[in-house]
């Protein structure tokens, strides 16, 4: 049973208990965070979305005036988050993460891999740079990468995407090692309100039960899916990273035809879900990304079923 209360009494003293208000920590949550935290080695909090993960990491590690070098590539809605601060001091600088990191950065922000480009980042280069580093590993998901054991200061997760796995809880999480890290972000949630609600925990409690086993099959199809789109004719580009559920792929000519052909993807936007969807990028990030490039989120579906789908999409006028 869920407890959705936003208020527990005080005790027979007059003193808060674990429980007091929602805002600053409910039992799901509290629970789901606890689950996090062990796979990803680390103290985990959950916020209300990816977006407030990225909101709370800057409040909590950034100054007026301070440098943050987002890579190239990465998830473009947290540039675009961060770019809200520029008219309070901040300063956003992109680079390519597979290269060095700009000197004087105060900030290093990674993302592995980076959708849609899906690079990963040279981990040698960041830690000799001695900035601190927020890594966004919503992609590889603790099975595939314990970013805290690369370097990372602070791993964060849209917990929307394959943590949760389904589709329906939108929630962010951080995770970090150093207490004082730690507190400041959890002063940071409850002070702007970028809580995470009790349903979207329970959620995410669910999905990690089955997070292990759904990573591979989604790596076992999109690696065979992958190698399949480079073979075919329409496809100038495949870039896949060899593990989890994301590619993107170019076509020539305009993608959207082929996005709103399939069947069994469903034409969509977001990742990480049971099912597979895909979307033309071009739409949201314009020219940063190459004008006919398709992300496939690839799901738990047979393998053949989705290249069927596929193939088809393609070869259609
Ligand atoms: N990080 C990555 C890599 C994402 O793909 C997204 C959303 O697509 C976010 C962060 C933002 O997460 P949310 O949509 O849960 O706010």
């Amino acid at each position: 049973m869920i407890d959705r209360s936003t208020v527990w009494p005080y005790d027979d003293r007059g003193q808060p208990r674990d429980f007091m208000y929602q805002r600053y920590g409910h039992p799901t949550g509290a629970e789901a965070e606890a689950a996090l935290g062990a796979l990803e080695g680390g103290d985990a909090l959950l916020y209300g979305s990816g977006t407030s993960a990225v909101t709370a990491c800057a409040f909590a590690l950034l100054k007026p005036g301070a440098t943050v070098a987002v890579a190239e590539g990465a998830y473009f809605g947290t540039t675009v988050t961060l770019r809200e601060l520029e008219p309070w001091g901040l300063n956003i600088v992109q680079f390519d993460q597979t290269g060095e990191p700009p000197a004087g950065a105060d900030l290093i922000w990674l993302e592995s891999p980076a959708n849609p480009l899906l690079t990963v980042p040279n981990w040698d280069a960041v830690n000799a740079c001695g900035a601190t580093v927020v890594c966004d590993a919503t992609v590889s998901t603790p099975v595939y990468l314990k970013a805290l054991d690369k370097g990372a200061d602070v791993v964060l997760h849209s917990a929307t995407k394959f943590l949760t796995g389904h589709h329906n809880a939108l929630l962010g999480a951080t995770v970090t090692r150093d207490p004082e890290l730690t507190a400041r972000l959890r002063e940071v949630r409850t002070r702007i309100g970028l809580s995470a609600a009790p349903d979207a925990a329970e959620a995410l409690l669910h999905g990690l039960e089955t997070l292990e086993v759904r990573m591979r099959r989604h790596t076992e199809t999109a690696s065979d899916l992958a190698q399949r789109l480079a073979g075919h004719p329409r496809v100038s580009r495949v870039r896949y990273p060899g593990f989890s559920g994301l590619i993107s792929f170019d076509v020539d000519g305009d993608p959207v035809p082929v996005e709103t052909a399939t069947r069994l993807i469903a034409n969509q936007t977001s990742l990480g879900g049971v099912a597979s969807s895909m979307e033309s990028r071009h739409r949201w990030e314009g020219d940063r990304i190459p004008k006919g490039l398709l992300r496939l989120s690839v799901g738990l579906e047979d393998a053949d079923s989705l290249w069927r789908d596929l193939d088809r999409a393609l070869t259609s006028p």
